[in-house]
């Protein structure tokens, strides 16, 4: 095996990315992907539909990795140039693939749709290229070889571009290319700054081996600590980071959240499934987002009860039973409304937990003493109710996921608190 790292480079094609109309998460989803099989990503480069603007990212990506992705711009229409351009770039000249001549057939037949000859011209591929098939769609993915870097592009969408991968990519430079192992260990820690923890932890981060990286990964005022190493022997990389892992560990024991690199909705829904508990949520300014978030985690049916989106007053009194007074006398941003929401909840859902979020999420509604961004959040069960008023700062979407994440870590802090006595 050699030490060697292997390099890759990512280029992702289309003026829609430079805009910011589309956000490439391609390229975030195949650097995931190529990390995981020990391939470092040097680059990640969006060019727009440009004939110049390619080709030179393709000749400063070779000089420095042996592999290069690419994907967009293989549409069928004239905006896009990718083929042609990956044509002249390989010297060869456009050929019919048979095989992909009849998968487009195929497909347009299935889908009871005139073919008409501008879909066919996805069959055409250059004959300098190994075709990579894309059974999720009519762009084949393509394959070329120059010097020892191999150059791979891709259609843009990103389910045709992670079956194509999948399939035939990633398995292929396994094969071809001796790769060191990467190997990540990640935790997730809230209730202290990074700043914090970085002063608590700098003894043992100073005295950490060099080929252990410490990253700190801020997020929703949570803060993530990933351990990275990479080399060749991978049980003795193995057994150096999971006992600096533990080590870590210990240190931050009482911010502690999960030992692993899942997202929060993704623990909460695990410790329900280890304490045989349900949820359900009662959102008014968060909207049914907490909601979102859980069912977006497969399995969640079996804790998730489902969720009531409470925004206006009527419906926080008739579905959920708050009081008219209530509302009134203390507002919908309150203690007293997020309790009675929770109380509703919880009778009208027979969930062992619950939580129940009401805010000012912004630009307007705010006043003196309740600014945008305040928010009310409870969370617990028939014994025992916890409410917490927290406050943001940021714009409309940020403060609602900023809700949810928060409302998500009472409920997962205090399952486990209740649980453990
Ligand atoms: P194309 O292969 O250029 O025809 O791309 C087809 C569609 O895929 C575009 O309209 C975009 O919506 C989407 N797409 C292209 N590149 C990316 C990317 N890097 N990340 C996410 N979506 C993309
Ligand atoms: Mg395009």
């Amino acid at each position: 095996m050699t030490n060697n790292k292997i390099f890759a480079s990512i280029i992702t094609i289309g003026d829609e990315l430079l805009i910011g109309q589309t956000i490439d998460t391609n390229s975030a989803w195949m650097a995931q992907e190529l990390n995981k099989i020990g391939v470092w990503v040097k680059r990640r480069v969006a060019v727009g539909d440009t004939r110049e603007d390619i080709w030179q990212a393709l000749d400063e990506e070779a000089e420095s990795s042996q592999i290069i992705l690419i994907t967009g711009g293989l549409g069928p229409t004239a905006d896009d140039i990718t083929k042609p351009l990956l044509c002249d770039y390989f010297g060869g000249k456009m050929i019919v693939n048979e095989q992909v001549y009849e998968h487009v057939k195929t497909i347009f037949l299935k889908l009871n749709r005139p073919l008409i000859e501008r879909n066919l011209k996805q069959a055409e591929v250059p004959d300098t290229c190994e075709v990579l098939m894309n059974v999720r769609g009519t762009a084949p993915g393509m394959l070329f070889r120059k010097a020892d870097r191999v150059f791979i592009s891709m259609p843009g969408v990103p389910h045709e571009m992670k079956g194509i991968m999948k399939s035939s990519v990633l398995p292929l430079l396994q094969k071809e290319f001796q790769v060191p192992v990467i190997l990540h260990r990640t935790l997730l820690t809230a209730g202290a700054g990074e700043s914090f923890i970085a002063e608590r932890i700098r003894s043992w981060e100073e005295a950490l081996p060099s080929h252990i990286k410490l990253a700190y990964l801020p997020n929703y005022g949570m803060v993530r600590l990933r351990l990275t190493t990479s080399g060749i022997e991978k049980e003795a990389l193995e057994s150096d980071i999971d006992r600096l892992f533990l080590q870590l560990q210990e240190l931050v024991k009482d911010i502690l959240i999960v030992d692993t690199d899942t997202p929060l909705e993704k623990a909460l829904g695990d410790l329900l499934i280890k304490k045989n508990k349900t949820l359900a949520t009662a959102e008014s300014c968060s909207g049914g987002y907490i909601a979102h978030l859980i069912t977006a985690i497969p399995g969640s049916s079996v804790y998730f009860k489902g969720t009531v989106v409470a925004y206006a007053y009527d419906v926080k009194e008739n579905l959920l039973g708050v009081q008219h007074e209530t509302l009134e006398v203390k507002g919908a941003v309150s203690e007293e409304t997020v309790t009675e929401m929770l109380k509703g909840l919880l009778a009208t859902t027979s969930a062992d937990y619950g939580i129940a979020t009401s805010g000012i999420m912004g630009p307007g509604g705010g006043t003196p003493d309740k600014p945008v961004g305040t928010v009310w959040v409870a969370v617990g069960s028939k014994e025992k109710i916890v409410a917490k008023r927290l406050q943001f700062r940021f714009d409309r979407i940020k403060n609602i996921e900023l809700t949810a994440a928060n409302a998500m870590l009472m409920m997962f802090q205090l399952i486990e608190n209740e649980t453990e006595k």
